[in-house]
């Protein structure tokens, strides 16, 4: 399919004409709150795409470089009094840069390889961990490092490769589990925790085979018709008529699976197009299930009371699901000290904190002021992402405290 490039760039700049340039947008940004630059502030990335074509026509290295310096936390989207779509139309302008040609074709085919098929990223990330175990020291840490960025520890086997036991007996909601490429390739534990602490409450849960990855690194490289391929291939695996809910343990793939594969188009039919939407519908942070079920089953392992904890949403949590309240009825229930943080984004933002490291470190290092502000032992998320970023922010910087996920407050022994 020959992608009209000029009627594209049209849609964007349509999108980003919208924009009063009225300035409410810069004071949520992670990346302009480092640098202060009003290019690299919603307002600013909008003005550079209302004119697109012409852009990637005279200086596309330097559009795409410029698009590229935002971790799509969609701060901008919620804030702006005008309702300008701006991670819609930074992300059509991705789109618009990829169609183009922008990015190396290397790149591209490493994409496409990595997570647009399931099986092929099992079979990469099962290469990875057998590369990974030679080079990288067995011990406590979850995050090793390679260089100054952080690559979380690959575990086999993966959650997929587990048996795990089912209670179809169960009396409660009937749930699938999509558990995500960092949980199920890394933080496994994660994901068994959830699962069983939503067996305890009652649910069914199941964990259908052959999912991968949720698709948004795809999406964010600007390869749509790559996402629309990862969507599709798990379409059969996540019948909704059959099911009460689908959850996940991170809130990263909880807005992909939820807000962004409705939005898939390209290759898939209406019934396909129909199916996403009807998943979505049934789409759920994994906590928040917790949080609605659990409240009689769940018991920490140990005593929390001295534990002083401060949770750092991720920003698809606070943004775009408007889901911060149950992480926060979890930790209560745990009996922990609760002490707030200033929020804001960890740095990472997907591939934003690979290809660009330093700025990603900028905006952690404010994220590592506002945690050990609190004076907490742990912080707590709901994202792997953010667990794997915030893990080597605290290990570089030598800070006593740790990070972990909500499911592990009421998995795991704290001392
Ligand atoms: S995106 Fe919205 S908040 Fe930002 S400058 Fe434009 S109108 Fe204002
Ligand atoms: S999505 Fe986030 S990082 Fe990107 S421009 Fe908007 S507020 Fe800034």
């Amino acid at each position: 399919m020959t992608i009209d490039l000029k009627a594209l760039s049209e849609s964007v700049e349509n999108l980003a004409d919208v924009c009063t340039r009225c300035g409410m947008c810069q004071a949520i940004c992670p990346v302009y709150k480092n640098t202060g630059m009003e290019s690299d502030s919603a307002r600013g990335k909008l003005t550079l795409v209302s004119a697109l074509h012409e852009e990637i026509t005279h200086s596309p290295r330097k559009t795409l470089n410029r698009l590229e310096r935002c971790t799509l936390c969609g701060g901008c989207m919620a804030t702006c009094p005008r309702g300008v779509s701006t991670v819609d139309a930074f992300l059509l302008a991705r789109k618009a840069l990829w169609e183009a040609g922008v990015l190396s074709g290397t790149k591209r085919e490493l994409l496409r390889k990595a997570f647009a098929d399931p099986a092929q990223t099992a079979s990469l990330a099962a290469r990875f961990a057998a590369v990974q175990k030679r080079f990288v020291k067995e011990d406590k840490a979850r995050v090793a490092s390679m260089g100054k960025y952080p690559v979380p520890k690959v575990r086999r086997p993966f959650l997929s490769e587990r048996a795990m036991e089912e209670n179809a007996s169960a009396k409660g909601p009937r749930v699938l589990l999509f558990s995500g490429c960092l949980v199920d390739k890394a933080y496994s534990f994660v994901g068994e925790g959830l699962v069983g602490l939503l067996q305890e409450a009652g649910a069914q849960v199941e964990i259908p085979e052959g999912q991968g990855c949720c698709g948004v690194p795809l999406l964010s490289g600007g390869d749509f018709e790559g996402f629309s391929q990862a969507v599709k291939a798990h379409l059969p695996l996540f019948d909704p008529s059959s099911i009460d809910y689908i959850v996940t343990p991170c809130a990263t793939c909880t807005h992909t699976l939820k807000v962004l594969w409705p939005k898939a188009d390209e290759g898939l039919d209406e019934s396909e197009m129909a199916l996403a939407q009807a998943i979505s519908k049934k789409v759920m942070d994994g906590g928040e299930l917790l949080a609605m079920l659990g409240r009689e089953a769940q018991e920490p392992v140990g005593d929390l009371s001295e534990l002083t904890v401060t949770i750092h949403d991720p920003c698809h949590s606070r943004h775009s699901l408007k889901n911060t309240e149950s992480v926060r009825e979890l930790v209560r229930r745990c009996g922990c000290r609760l002490v707030e943080m200033e929020p804001g984004c960890c740095g990472l933002g997907g591939s934003f904190g690979i290809s660009h490291r330093d700025l990603s470190l900028e905006i952690g290092q404010s994220c590592l002021d506002r945690m050990e502000a609190t004076g907490a032992d742990l912080v707590v998320t709901t994202c792997p992402g953010c667990m794997a970023q915030i893990e080597s922010l605290l290990k570089t910087s030598g800070s006593s405290m740790r990070v972990r996920h909500a499911v592990e407050l009421f998995t795991e022994e704290f001392s």
